[in-house]
This record gives C-alpha cells, structure tokens and sequence, in this order.
C-alpha cells in the first residue's frame, strides 16, 4: 500500500462537483498515488433542470436523481454535512448526528463546490410562508401542494377563499420560475377534470418578475415569444413587480416603474389572495462558504483566471459558489448547470497541472446555446447557433437533457415517463407530508474525533 497518497478532496456532489470527479476518475482513477473523495450530504445528483417536471407529476420522484456511487465509482464518497473548512490546517470538518461521529479529512488539494441556495433577500415572511423550488423535497412538496388545493376548493363555498385556494404564484421569471409556471400549468388543467366544480378557468398561475423581461440572457425575441405563448396559456406574466411581503394569504407587490420618484406611491402597490406562493427569485452560496475563511463577495468564492483561490494555493471554488467573471460583460457568470460542468472541466486539468508541474489553464467559457421549455410541448432555445421556439424546440430540450442524463437507467425511466404521460392523466393521490425538513440536531466536533 502506498502511504502518503496525495488527497484531492471534492466539496459537493451537484453539476460541478460530479464532473470534476468524473475527469479526474478519467486522469488518476489508476494512479495508485492519488486518492479522490468527495463529501456531500446527500448520496446524489439531482437534475435540476427536470425538477419542474416531478413537481407537475410528470416524472417519478427518484427518476432525476442519479446516486453518486453509480457515477464516480473511483472516488471514495463521504454522505456528510461540512461544518467547516480550515485552509491552514488543510482540513475539511464534518458534523456529526446521533450516534455518527464528527471526523475531519485532511486534503493537499481541495475543490469547493458546494452550489447556493435560495436567497430570500432577508424577508422572513415570505421566507416562512412560501414554497421553493431548489430541492427534490421542494418539488415533491408543491406536487401535494397543488393537489391538496385543488381538494379544498373543490367544496369551498366561500367564493374569496376558494379563490385563493386556486391561485398560485411563482416568484422570478428565470429558468426555474418559467418552467414551474408552465408545468404547473399543466398538471393544473390534467388534474382539474378530476373535480367538477373547478371550471378551465378557475386556476390562475400568475408570474411575478422584477426585471423588465423574463429569462434574462436569452435572445429578446424568444424571452418574448415564451411570454406571449404563456399568457395565451392564461398565465398571468406581470414584469417590472417586485414582492413585498407574503403572510401565507396574500402577497403584495410593488411595481417598479422608474417614471414613481415616490417609492410610498399607493398606485404602484397591488396583492394578490393565494395560499401559494413558489419563490425562486434568487440564490445565494451556503452558509459554509458565506463563514468560511475565504474571500467572498456577495457570498461567492473569489478565484483567479485558474479558478484558484490566491490566498490558498492548491484550493479551488467551481459552480454557483464561485465568483467567476465573464471577460466578454464584466459580469458574474450565469449561475447555471453549463457553466459549473465547464468549470469542473478546467479544474480537473488545473489539478493535473498542479500535480505533474505543468502550465494551468485560464476558464474560458463558450456557450453551448441555452433552452427552456414553458409547458404544452413547447419551448425556446439557441441551438448550434440557431433561434428556434415552439414544438421543436421543445423536442431539442428533450434529447439533449436526456442525453445529459449520466445512466442509460435514468434515461430509460425518464423516457418511459414521458411516454406514459403521452397516454395517461397525470395521478392526483396527495401524500401527506410535512412541509419543511425538522433541522437536524448536529453535534460539535471534539478533540478525539477521528482525523482521517
Ligand atoms: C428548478 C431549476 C431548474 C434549473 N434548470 C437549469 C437548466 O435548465 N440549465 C442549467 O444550466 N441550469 C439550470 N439550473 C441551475 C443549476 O441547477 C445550477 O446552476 C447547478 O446545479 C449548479 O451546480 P453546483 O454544482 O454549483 O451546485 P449544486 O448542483 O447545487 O450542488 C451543490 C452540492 O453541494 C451540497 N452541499 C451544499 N452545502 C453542503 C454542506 N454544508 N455539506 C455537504 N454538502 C453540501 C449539496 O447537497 C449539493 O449536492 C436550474 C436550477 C433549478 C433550481
């Protein structure tokens, strides 16, 4: 056995986190000097981009996620919450639960990519009260959610009530709102001729967006056709509306119209009745980084053109916790699944360079295209340098998500969803479950914990 090995240790097993493990499998699963572990707290990779789809009912729950044993199955794998990181120390700690012990793991090299989380921009009401979409809990929860008001209203008599019952609102108009209120769309008028009462027009999905235009960062004219097809849908798509407060009734909103110099302005105040709100206007790095000894800013990991952080050679931060600017805007890179496999890709070759003392590579991003689908077999996309929408770019956004899919398993029972969906309504049984996870009770780590 050969003692000494060098570590290279992996923070987070989302899109960056994977595929930095997946490259380096390629260039040292075999090297008997080099040992790859990545730490995670959950066991899997969840394939954000289809999570509005188990949220309608379209796809089974566990169909998006991809353990990550079956995946990277030469890098040892910790199931673990990090506590924190110490750069002088070179060691990463991890808490402990129940009867688990805390440990630490020391690393010669370390990949931070620990991904965010959804930012509430400090409003505690509508953090308490509103259901997010970042988690596959979060989706399996809105699902229910969605059925359960559908219950309700169905025998309501009080006509406000009912009302509210049957309006939902989805914050932010970037990827993740879009393609919740088109799905959300779907399972409603699925799942609605199951009640009698509940007319074609009785559920409102209404979109709140703050800039003035929805899915920044794609062509105007597809933003534009995306917004006019959901609204012919019957989705309430208002712009330039900021929201102001949510206590689990009503939402109120704020409109953000530059010609107001009085921000007081009674005319530029609405709300909105509804039991639920879906908040996915933003996110910001986790906790662990935002304490974590590093430079940040806006939360984010500061790194250099290599992805190194300066201050700590030999640690890099990839994905939606690094701060990584785009030379051709002067600004942040998107916070998206393309750019964290990119990331992870110059990462991997940096840590080879690093390791066999040879020239790092600056992160240069080009972009594969981008697309989003809006419900009703219909979508948008940039594509080999095309501008396609409609049906078939909505057919494109299938095969080339599918193909993403990491096992020919996940792919295969995806595809079987969709084809079940082509010929079945979609189930309406509501699961009874709790609304947010209980924190769990960690305990601190203490002088004899293992050091691995
Ligand atoms: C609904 C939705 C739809 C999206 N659609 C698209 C799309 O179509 N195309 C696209 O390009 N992007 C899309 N995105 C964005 C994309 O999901 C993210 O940009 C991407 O996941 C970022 O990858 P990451 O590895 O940086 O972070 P993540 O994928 O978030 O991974 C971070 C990992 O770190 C782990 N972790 C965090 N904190 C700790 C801790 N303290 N201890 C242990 N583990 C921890 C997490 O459990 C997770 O496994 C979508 C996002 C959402 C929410």
């Amino acid at each position: 056995m050969i003692r000494n090995k060098k570590k290279i240790v992996i923070l987070g097993g989302g899109f960056a986190g994977v595929e930095c493990a997946k490259q380096l499998e390629t260039r040292f699963g075999h090297d008997p000097k080099i040992e790859l572990i990545m730490v995670s707290e959950d066991n899997f990779l969840l394939f954000t981009p289809m999570l509005p789809q188990v949220a309608s009912g379209m796809i089974e729950t566990r169909h998006i996620v991809l353990p990550i044993r079956t995946i990277c199955q030469k890098t040892k794998f910790y199931e673990g919450r990090i506590k924190n990181i110490d750069p002088y120390g070179k060691l990463v700690n991890l808490w402990g639960a129940g009867d688990k012990r805390s440990i630490s793991i020391h690393y010669d090299h370390l990949v931070v990519a620990l991904g965010s989380e959804t930012n509430f921009f400090g409003m505690a009401d509508v953090e308490k009260n509103a259901y997010t979409m970042k988690t596959l809990n979060d989706a399996v929860m809105l699902r229910n959610r969605v059925i359960d008001m559908l219950e309700q209203a169905e025998n309501e008599t009080d006509p406000i009530l009912r009302k509210s019952l049957l309006n939902f609102v989805v914050v932010g108009g970037g990827f993740a709102g879009i393609e919740t209120a088109g799905e959300l769309m779907d399972l409603l008028l699925d799942a609605r001729k199951h009640y009698p009462t509940i007319r074609e027009g009785d559920p409102k999905v209404v979109v709140l967006e703050a800039l003035p235009t929805i899915l920044p960062g794609f062509n105007e004219k597809l933003a534009e056709f995306a917004k006019g097809k959901m609204s012919q849908r019957g989705i309430d798509i208002r712009l330039k509306t900021a929201v102001t407060s949510f206590d689990g009734n009503e939402v109120t909103t704020k409109l953000l119209d530059e010609t107001s110099k009085d921000s007081m302005d009674d005319s530029k105040v609405g709300s909105i009745i509804t039991k639920t709100l879906v908040w996915t206007a933003g996110v910001t790095p986790v906790n662990t980084i935002k304490r974590s000894m590093f430079k940040t800013d806006k939360g984010k990991m500061v790194v250099d053109e290599y992805l190194e952080v300066p201050e700590f050679p030999g640690v890099f931060a990839i994905g939606d916790c690094a701060l990584v600017t785009d030379p051709k805007t002067q600004r942040p890179h998107a916070p998206t699944a393309q750019i964290a496999e990119a990331q992870a890709k110059t990462v991997a070759s940096n840590l080879a360079a690093l390791i066999k003392n040879s020239q790092k590579e600056k992160f240069e991003y080009y972009s594969k295209g981008q697309m989003a689908i809006i419900g009703k077999r219909t979508g948008i996309a940039t594509f080999l340098g095309m501008n396609i929408s409609g049906f078939w770019a909505w057919l494109v956004w299938r095969n080339v998500y599918l193909s993403k899919m990491a096992t020919l398993e996940k792919k295969t029972r995806v595809l079987l969803d969709w084809t079940i969906d082509l010929f079945f309504d979609r189930d309406i049984s509501r699961l009874k479950l709790m609304k947010r996870n209980e924190e769990k009770e960690y305990k601190g780590l203490d002088e004899v914990d293992d050091v691995w």
